[in-house]
């Protein structure tokens, strides 16, 4: 293992340790596990979805239900695996019967999520859903913006963020499941260019230092 992957995986074991401990988490006395990411700790793409299910909550892993199924193949159409990414929510517990995370708890969990994000430092955000879409593009619609590519600075950082339909939405709706599959046929594309940009940024900074 790189040194680098050494220390981000030590990070984030330390963070999720200490969500373990944290009694303050609000959804912790009603869910059975912490469902804290799965995925490579030097991801440069990081999915956000909402919160665990039942078998989440079971299995201690993010989206391995059926929405999880359909987000394994729509990373298969771009030659991608979950080990290949990082995948996490934006709350960490299952909310009781399923049911949509509420703000507070949402913030809660958000200095929890925040690290994550901080420790990855992935160069694209995929949001999956409304409601980690909306923790760095709020008041925007999703049927109007998914797939979209956004340059935003978050807390200092550059970062990629591309809204996208949570596979839930998909499963209940075949309109949106088309649109989704082609929003995922757009990411190979869209990372080659920023990789691109990325090196000529570099090459260009190394011939500043030559004069
Ligand atoms: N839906 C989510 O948003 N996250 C999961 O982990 C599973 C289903």
């Amino acid at each position: 293992m790189k040194m680098e992957e050494e220390r981000k995986e030590k990070l984030l074991s330390e963070l999720k340790e200490k969500m373990e401990k944290d009694e303050s988490l609000p959804l912790k006395k009603g869910a059975t596990n912490l469902v804290f990411g799965v995925g490579s700790p030097e991801a440069e793409i990081l999915f956000i979805g909402e919160g665990p299910g039942y078998w989440e909550d079971l299995k201690k892993e993010p989206f391995v239900g059926n929405a999880g199924k359909l987000l394994d193949q729509l990373l298969h159409s771009i030659e991608l695996d979950r080990s290949g990414v990082y995948i996490t929510n934006v709350v960490h517990h299952r909310p009781p019967e399923n049911r949509d995370p509420l703000l507070e708890e949402i913030e809660t969990y958000g200095k929890y999520l925040d690290k994550i994000i901080e420790i990855i430092s992935p160069k694209v955000i995929i949001t999956l859903g409304r409601y980690s879409m909306a923790k760095f593009l709020p008041n925007v619609k999703i049927s109007q913006v998914h797939g979209k590519v956004y340059n935003i600075n978050w807390r200092g950082y550059e970062l990629m963020v591309i809204p996208m339909y949570h596979p839930a939405a998909s499963l209940r709706n075949p309109e949106v499941l088309r649109q989704e599959k082609s929003d995922f046929l757009r990411l190979p594309d869209i990372i080659s260019k920023l990789e691109k940009e990325e090196v000529k940024k570099k090459n260009e900074g190394e011939q500043m230092n030559l004069i």
